[in-house]
């Protein structure tokens, strides 16, 4: 499988869930933040999610009542770095107990110090590394050297371990699709369990010009299309068609909702237009139907899977065909 079967049948679960109760739109993924501290400041990332200090994180308490109210199957602990937040095992553990699986969304450099030997490797915590490219390209986008050696020696060191593994990979306007497929084949050889390639998105908080147009996405994502041919990307193959410009969806922003130490992220994980205190203000507030239509201009150049693999997801009771070609390919065939 190339999921663990868990999350599946959560997923499912929580689907069937929310049809008998009538839900169109829920959250299958909370995207919690629980600082923005972290330990780099790469190019490519929005400045408010690096520069924040530490006494100014979310309480224990406030994160575990997110991941209860949201009642997302996925929790992807991101922020900041999230190795920082000084109550990261507690935050783990509260997590699991509850049943939800759990993506700690790492560049790597503190794992051997803050989670090796103190969180055990479970069946419901992922550890998705960040890495942007090969050595030379991922140590610029991290604006630091030697940070892709320490992320290289983590990987194997967790693997050791017993702990599940994946990768994130951004692709931005300079990044060369040979060096994503040199990526792919070195990671491969590590054993990782699943690869995430995701086009990034053009925060307004960003100087640099390094992110990719619609038209540009499309054409790098068409290669990417072909290593999932080859490699255990974790991108749906709808999902990947919409990145090559072979379908078309609108937008979920409601599947992945955001908690920050600035309360609820509105409309999505990339725009922070508005914050909310509360999640039910927060659910009931967004205007859902303006988002999902793309109309906005800040939507321009989004295919990030955020938004869209949600779509892809709920799109597949509409086609047989494609409902088969996902077991087939959950199934690893
Ligand atoms: S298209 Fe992208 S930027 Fe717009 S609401 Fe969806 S996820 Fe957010």
């Amino acid at each position: 499988m190339r999921f663990p079967v868990h999350i599946t049948t959560d997923a499912i679960k929580h689907q069937i869930r929310n049809a008998r109760k009538g839900n169109k739109r829920y959250p299958m993924v909370l995207m919690l933040e629980p600082l923005y501290t972290c330990n780099l400041a790469c190019i490519g990332c929005a400045l408010e999610r690096h520069t924040g200090k530490i006494e100014d994180r979310l309480a224990l308490e406030k994160c575990i009542q997110a991941v209860e109210e949201t009642q997302a199957p996925i929790v992807s602990l991101c922020g900041g770095e999230p190795t920082i937040y000084p109550e990261i095992k507690e935050l783990i553990e509260a997590i699991i107990e509850r049943q939800r699986h759990i993506y700690l969304c790492t560049n790597a450099l503190l794992l051997d110090s803050r989670i090796f030997g103190k969180v055990a490797p479970h069946k419901r915590l992922t550890l998705n590394v960040h890495l942007d490219g090969m050595k030379h390209t991922h140590d610029l986008v991290c604006d630091r050297e030697g940070v892709f050696d320490k992320a290289i020696e983590m990987i194997k060191e967790a693997k050791r371990l017993g702990y599940h593994v994946t990768t994130n990979t951004t692709v931005f306007k300079e990044t060369a699709m040979q060096e994503i497929e040199d990526l792919c084949e070195l990671v491969a050889g590590l054993g990782v369990d699943g690869l995430m390639i995701a086009p990034g998105y053009h925060y307004e908080t960003v100087e640099h010009d390094i992110f990719l147009s619609k038209q540009e996405i499309q054409i790098k994502f068409q290669r990417v299309l072909e290593l999932s041919k080859k490699y255990r990307l974790m991108s749906t193959p709808m999902y990947l068609e919409f990145t090559a410009g072979m379908r078309d969806y609108q937008c979920s922003p409601w599947s992945t909702v955001t908690y920050t130490p600035n309360g609820w992220k509105g409309p999505c994980y990339l725009i922070g237009k508005e914050y909310y205190d509360n999640w039910q203000e927060f659910w009931n507030k967004v205007d859902w139907a303006y988002w999902e239509s793309r109309q906005d201009r800040l939507c321009q150049n989004c295919m990030m899977h955020s938004g869209f693999e949600a779509s892809a997801m709920f799109e597949l009771k509409k086609s047989p065909k494609d409902l088969l070609r996902m077991a087939a390919w959950n199934m690893g065939l």
